[in-house]
């Protein structure tokens, strides 16, 4: 049954839509199983009703008519108990509703189990016979199984919108898909897909404009692929044995085969481009020889991808990509690269959204420095399907919407409005002093890693750079960036600042930021070789690194180097022995460099219990609430299952901070926060009642967070801060600050930051 089971989960991933996908499911359970009936009800989010969506063994015309309530027959009991029910006559059920319709009166034993996906009830998957009997446990198992597989395959379908209307006119609503926040605000707009050329899953489903123009174009392609191989054949014919030579013969085949052929012709002519017809051709192929047992037939998977791939170069060979960038674009891929992002002009790009990668991409980083709304992580993105589609990209929550519906449109452009007219007011306080109205003046400072966020962060008037990410030049380039490249990149930062302080972080590759040019394959990359560990075992990397720096800030004077991923006052010795060691060095020279002040991020759970230790040894300490929220809650930061996990306002993540605060204070050192953090409303009330000295953020965020410091005296903050640390739950923290926020006549904030 695991084969079957197997093989039905890859048949459903394969499917065009919903609908299809819930017909296979019905019917292949129904054959499984040997039960008269197997039928699939989701629950209809508009109406909160059950819709019977498809069924083997119950009058077909029933699908999309029969309705129930959620608390209404045996069904609803399923939903309701969250477990299987398994019944020997279910007419005998008080629950038991009967619906002429359906013509179920037949069948007298049932058993259902409920949908679930991610604690959400999504329906609810019947089996039914006519014979009395309990359901065995293996079938009991099997059916629970199945339903729990389908939860992701429909999860997704939901989310495509593919759904179409049934007869009868039972369709379920689209929801929002949730992602990961990667850059802030509100987009709206029309997807654009970015995909990899050569690969040819990635390629996105777009109208055939002319078809038969599109079906000259595949057999154009199909005839050129069919030279390659003949060719190749040629060429290599004495080098092979016939026996492998004959691999030529069945390539040929398969380009010759009615299935490739017509089946792509008969795509296009549903309405599908010719890219996006071979796809499928070949997707539906692949899947028909990856269940094979044979291993031989199995491994002729992989010719037919290959094929695939090669037609489709061709046809992009003629045709060139030559899609043009309208205004309004939201750029969408499963993952992005910055060059790809840079290759849209950025006055017609609008808003980012990617399948995979976190808040700490490449591409995140850059839209959060161009000021485009950006939600990574989107697992349930149906990439491939959203070429044209109207999104709203909601940077906020990290959500997206496809295919809004016009009340949600409605919502989001009062949004945009109010966001337009926060932006106007906060320009008003660009020129005034982060203090606030006792007197208690904040280091508010930018976090940069680009080019582009330097210069916005001059223009903002911010105290310095509180956190620039070295990673970026290390991560364009195809191999480690050389002394004198890293010294031109800093002065770059440094100089425009002076005497303003800026805080270079020696490189914090490892993790989820891996280098192209130096891989590493871990388990748990963020337990792994990453940060400081990474550089103290590769001293001739830091060395430059921190020769590069003490040499841009020659004439500048106001570098500030920080460590990142310090876990042991071990490693912070060791490292400081290595800036003295560069500092040295090029005094020897004869190049005149100083020893600057030096920070640590605390950013791992031991460290925080190290404060006391390392404050002695340091200038500064850094928070960077972003990897200590991930490592004291054991939550991935980029993994968007357990995204509503990750809550830098728990108790003991404030805890921590507070902490910190304390326990530096006797030394002197100044404690500043760069997480993301730092520019969260709620949070900078409270990391103001604290007494942090500094906070560290993205440009964007910088004015929202002075107008909140300009509103609470450092007592408002300490008494909020004090009835925070009542709370058990992080929502009634929020809810406190938001109310705080709304009284100081900050309400936009709130509105904003929803
Ligand atoms: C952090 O971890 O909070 C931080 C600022 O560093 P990064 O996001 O680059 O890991
Ligand atoms: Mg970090």
């Amino acid at each position: 049954m695991l084969q079957t089971l197997h093989s039905i989960v890859q048949e459903v991933n394969a499917a065009r839509g919903l609908d299809h996908a819930l017909n296979i499911i019905v019917k292949r359970v129904a054959e499984t199983t040997h039960v008269d009936v197997c039928s699939v009800y989701l629950v209809d989010p508009d109406t909160q009703e059950y819709v019977l969506m498809a069924t083997r063994g119950l009058n077909p015309d029933a699908v999309g008519r029969v309705r129930l309530r959620l608390d209404e027959g045996l069904v609803g009991l399923v939903g309701e108990r969250k477990e299987p029910l398994n019944l020997e006559d279910a007419e005998a059920h008080p629950r038991f509703r009967y619906f002429p319709e359906t013509g179920e009166e037949r069948f007298h034993s049932f058993l259902g189990a409920p949908i679930i996906h991610f604690r959400r009830l999504l329906g609810v998957l019947v089996v039914q016979q006519a014979a009395r009997r309990r359901f065995g446990e293996e079938e009991v198992a099997f059916i629970v199984t199945m339903a729990a597989q389908l939860a992701g395959a429909i999860a997704h379908g939901e989310a495509t919108g593919t759904t179409t209307r049934l007869a009868g006119g039972g369709r379920l609503s689209r929801r929002p898909i949730t992602g990961v926040p990667g850059s802030p605000g509100v987009a709206m707009g029309r997807a654009m897909v970015a995909y990899s050329p050569a690969d040819l899953f990635a390629v996105p489903d777009r109208p055939a404009e002319d078809v038969e123009r599109e079906i000259a174009a595949f057999h154009a392609a199909l005839e050129a692929v069919k030279e390659e191989v003949k060719d190749m054949s040629s060429r290599l014919a004495d080098a092979v044995s016939a026996d492998e030579h004959s691999l030529f013969d069945v390539y040929l085949r398969m380009l010759e085969s009615d299935s490739l052929v017509k089946g792509t012709e008969q795509r296009i002519r549903d309405g599908n481009w010719a890219s996006g017809a071979l796809r499928d051709s070949i997707a539906s192929h692949v899947s028909v020889f990856d269940e094979m047992e044979d291993p031989y037939l199995r491994e002729r998977a992989g010719d037919i991808r290959d094929i695939g791939r090669r037609i489709l170069m061709r046809l992009q060979l003629d045709a060139g990509d030559q899609r043009s960038v309208p205004e309004g674009t939201v750029l969408v891929g499963e993952e992005i690269s910055a060059s790809q992002l840079a290759e849209v002009p950025t006055d017609r790009l609008v808003g980012v959204v990617t399948a995979r990668g976190s808040g700490n991409s490449h591409v995140a980083i850059l839209a959060r420095a161009l000021n485009i709304p950006a939600v990574m992580g989107v697992a349930e993105l149906p990439v491939n399907r959203l070429e044209g589609r109207e999104l709203i990209v909601d940077g906020y929550a990290g959500r997206v919407h496809i295919e809004p519906t016009p009340g949600a449109k409605k919502e989001y452009r009062r949004l945009l409005r109010e966001d337009a007219e926060l932006s106007e007011e906060l320009q008003a306080l660009r020129e005034l002093p982060a203090e606030t109205p006792c007197g208690y003046r904040v280091g508010l400072y930018a976090n940069t890693g680009l080019m582009a966020d330097i210069t916005s962060s001059l223009a903002s008037g911010c105290d310095g750079i509180g956190l620039h990410r070295t990673e970026f030049p290390f991560m364009i380039r195809e191999r480690f960036p050389g002394e004198d490249e890293q010294t031109l990149v800093y002065r770059q930062v440094l100089e425009p600042f002076v005497p303003r302080p800026v805080v270079l972080r020696t490189l914090d590759v490892g993790g989820d930021k891996p280098l192209p040019y130096f891989p590493v394959h871990e388990e748990n990359p963020f337990l792994g070789w990453r940060g400081i560990r990474l550089t103290l075992d590769h001293p001739e990397i830091f060395l430059t690194q921190l020769r590069a720096m003490l040499r841009a800030n020659a004439g500048c004077g106001n570098l500030r180097v920080m460590f990142p991923m310090i876990s042991r006052v071990a490693e912070l010795d060791e490292a400081v022995g290595l800036l003295e060691r560069a500092r040295d060095e090029l005094q020897e020279e004869g190049i005149d460099v100083e020893m600057p002040r030096v920070g640590v991020m605390i950013e791992v759970p031991s460290a925080v219990y190290e404060t006391d230790r390392l404050a002695a040894k340091v200038d500064f300490l850094s928070i960077g609430s972003n990897d200590l929220t991930q490592y004291l809650l054991a939550v991935d930061r980029n993994n968007a299952r357990v995204a509503d996990l990750y809550d830098e306002l728990h108790p003991a993540v404030l805890s921590a901070m507070n902490h910190v605060v304390q326990a530096a204070r006797p030394h002197g050192t100044t404690v500043s926060v760069c997480g993301a953090m730092a520019g969260d409303p709620v949070a900078a009330v409270l990391l103001l009642g604290m007494g942090v000295q500094g906070l560290s953020m993205s440009v964007s965020s910088l004015l929202k967070i002075k107008w909140v410091i300009r509103s609470f005296t450092r007592k408002k903050a300490r008494a909020l801060l004090e009835q925070a640390w009542s709370m058990e739950r992080s929502q009634d923290v929020r809810h406190l600050l938001n109310g705080a926020l709304e009284e100081a006549g900050l309400g936009g904030l709130v509105r904003a930051g929803k």
